[in-house]
């Protein structure tokens, strides 16, 4: 089966992206501070809301990922 979990990596997102660099989304603080419009909150990979991500671990994922950072994976020559 493809894709178990490594031990110690949470599948939580909040914590996979504290892990990729605790980038937070501009709308993390209506989210954390539980507003209503706390579901509408923006994806801070892919800026839609609900999320559109590729599923995690997946090389679009990591595309989108590294983008943000500013990163780019150099096709892996
Ligand atoms: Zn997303």
């Amino acid at each position: 089966m493809n894709g178990t979990p490594r031990p110690g990596v949470s599948r939580d997102p909040a914590a996979v992206l504290a892990a990729l660099g605790a980038v937070r989304s501009p709308d993390s603080g209506a989210y954390a501070s539980g507003q209503p419009g706390a579901s509408a909150v923006r994806c801070v990979l892919c800026g839609h809301a609900p999320c559109d991500c590729p599923p995690f671990g997946t090389p679009g994922y990591f595309a989108l990922a590294d983008r943000l950072h500013g990163r780019t994976r150099g096709g892996g020559a």
